[in-house]
């Protein structure tokens, strides 16, 4: 508290003083390979959606209607679609002959639309096809409640295009209103304002009103409940979930306060956060007003809240300010990392923060070194040209990128980063950032003209360079030195039981059991469980960490616990590295087979997508 009220003090002195940024527009727009629509020139302004949700046959299908301007009198509109049925089009009240593309791999199928230089409202009647990426299904089995289906998207990075017709590049922005009907009983919720009520019809209006990019498109339906936390912010999740999740994110109001006083007002109105069934495949989508996050982070000791930290910073770093094409994706996320680790600074005292920074390093070596050293997709700046982007979307983009920002302000200073944010955030709100823009921005308004500073930074080897440059800071580690202290007096003999572990937080037992040799004995495996219980943790990053090394020394009383985990938990970050550890032996490759065969349909699309290439 004391921490962030005296930062709160410096960071208003030093913007006093500065001059008002220069604004550096020459640099010319990035071109988006990922889209096919040509919204870049046939403006956008804003989507009416209405929309019925069928859950007996997993589709949505309805209406979506464009307002269009069209200043470059273009003879065509062409939006992206991926497996929609499109069954007619008007423009203005007109029907017109509207031609659907074949299918593009990563891209989809590209819809043209004949309009004129007056054209004003374009209205596409539309279904959504069988394999649509962005939505999940759950039935009612697979919820906590185990009463209502459930329904959920997620359209980052290109997935909003296979269940809304649209111009799916994170450069084009639009409002929306949408109206959208699911089965009685049931609650909707939108990345909108929301009603926190259930409506008796099944009918649910909703309405944004500052412009979005197609990604931050999102839509949730089921048996679900509201909660306030305080007077901007709440938590919606299952009934059965709801009380659990109110009490982990309590936080959450001073967090938004605590995230204003760093970089500036929040501007999205409400801050909500929706805990979603187990099967969600990410950590948390950052959809504007509605956080959507995974049930993993409810660990019962409000240990994993970084995560909300994380999803809330994108309000700034990426919702607000957005990565012009899915390449400068680290302009979304390593800003966001830096800012959540400023937030969870401000709450939780440098220590804290710092055990997050070396997570966090570790994170990018184990990347770094999977992806290869020279690789160019360890590059800040990506090269996505004909690729999937969700190739490139790996931890580089969060770590590489946050570890960036850490040292430009080790090299120019807190207070003058802090100021350079601000201005950089106020002066680009509701609008797009390609690398280059930002470089340009960055060179004109923090490095001025400074060689020294220029040097030590070192920008290119950064953004255009392979691996770890060798400048990349290290934060001091207080904490984790005391946890290496006592995982050597293990290792050397010391039993579990006498080891001092007292007040240790998740993220010290993570690193306890992070850096321990691999495998362990299944001596020393049952000696750490029989004094930690492991096995029957609560806390997912740390059970994660334990199966994997329960696989690696083949321990078999973790494996009951750890098929029950692979049954519900459906994040990807989860997954993936623990079914990786299986298919090294045969034993594993057998037990992968198994228990993925008999859980797949509980994991979101996307992340079946990256498991089927792993397991075969
Ligand atoms: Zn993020």
């Amino acid at each position: 508290m004391k921490y962030a009220m005296l930062a709160g003090v410096l960071l208003v002195a030093a913007a006093c003083q500065t001059p008002t940024p220069k604004q550096t527009q020459e640099v010319p727009a990035a071109k988006d390979q990922h889209t096919l629509s040509n919204a870049d020139s046939i403006r956008m302004q804003h989507l009416s959606l209405d929309v019925a949700v069928n859950f007996e046959q997993h589709q949505i299908s309805g209406q979506a209607v464009w307002t269009i301007e069209n200043p470059s009198k273009l003879p065509v509109l062409k939006l992206d679609t991926y497996g929609l049925t499109i069954d007619s089009v008007t423009v203005d009240g007109k029907k017109v002959p509207h031609t659907l593309d074949p299918t593009l791999p990563h891209l989809g199928n590209r819809l043209n639309i004949p309009v004129e230089a007056a054209s004003r409202k374009v209205a596409i009647w539309y279904k959504t096809g069988s394999k649509a990426t962005a939505l999940q299904w759950l039935e009612p089995s697979q919820t906590l409640g185990r009463k209502h289906p459930f329904l959920y998207t997620q359209s980052e990075s290109i997935y909003a295009r296979t269940w809304i017709p649209c111009p799916d590049g994170p450069g084009i922005r639009f409002t929306y209103d949408a109206c959208v009907t699911v089965p009685k009983g049931l609650m909707a919720l939108m990345s909108a304002e929301n009603t926190q009520q259930r409506s008796d019809s099944g009918i649910y209006h909703f309405k944004m009103e500052q412009p979005v990019p197609a990604y931050l498109m999102a839509l949730a339906a089921g048996d679900i409940a509201f909660r306030a936390i305080d007077q901007r912010t709440g938590v919606y999740a299952e009934p059965a979930m709801l009380e659990k999740a109110h009490y982990e994110l309590g936080e959450v109001g001073k967090m938004v306060s605590t995230a204003e006083s760093l970089y500036g007002p929040y501007r999205w109105g409400r801050y909500d956060v929706l805990i979603l069934p187990p099967g969600f495949p990410l950590g948390g989508m950052e959809n504007p007003r509605l956080t959507f996050s995974t049930p993993t982070i409810i660990a019962g000791d409000r240990s994993l809240v970084s995560l909300i930290a994380h999803e809330l910073a994108h309000s700034w770093s990426g919702n607000l300010v957005t990565n012009a094409t899915w390449e400068d994706f680290w302009l979304n996320e390593g800003f966001t990392v830096y800012f959540e680790r400023r937030i969870m600074e401000a709450m939780m005292g440098a220590d804290y923060a710092d055990m997050l920074w070396e997570l966090g390093y570790q994170d990018l070596e184990n990347e770094v070194k999977s992806l290869g050293k020279d690789s160019k997709d360890t590059h800040l700046k990506l090269d996505l040209k004909d690729r999937d982007p969700d190739d490139g979307l790996t931890s580089i983009a969060y770590e590489k990128g946050a570890h960036f920002l850490r040292l430009i302000e080790e090299t120019a200073g807190r207070a003058k980063l802090d100021t350079f944010l601000r201005h950089y955030f106020d002066g680009h709100a509701f609008q797009t950032m390609s690398t280059e823009q930002f470089l340009q921005y960055l060179d004109a308004n923090l490095i001025q003209g400074d060689t020294t500073l220029a040097r030590k930074i070192n920008i290119k080897a950064w953004v255009y360079g392979p691996g770890i440059p060798a400048n990349c800071p290290r934060v001091p580690q207080k904490r984790f030195e005391k946890v290496d202290a006592e995982r050597n007096r293990f290792l050397q003999g010391t039993a579990a039981t006498q080891l001092a572990t007292q007040g240790w937080t998740s993220h010290e037992w993570l690193h306890f059991l992070r850096k321990m040799p691999q495998p362990l004995t299944v001596a020393q495996m049952e000696q750490l469980d029989k004094a930690f219980h492991f096995t029957q943790t609560g806390n997912s990053e740390v059970a994660d960490r334990w199966f994997i090394m329960s696989v690696a020394a083949d321990y078999t009383p973790a494996y009951g616990s750890m098929e029950q985990f692979l049954s519900t938990v459906g994040r990807r970050k989860f997954l993936t590295p623990l079914y990786t550890e299986m298919m090294k032996t045969p034993k594993g490759q057998e037990m992968a087979k198994r228990i993925y065969g008999k859980y797949k349909q509980n994991y979101h699309p996307l992340a079946q997508e990256t498991l089927d290439k792993l397991i075969k």
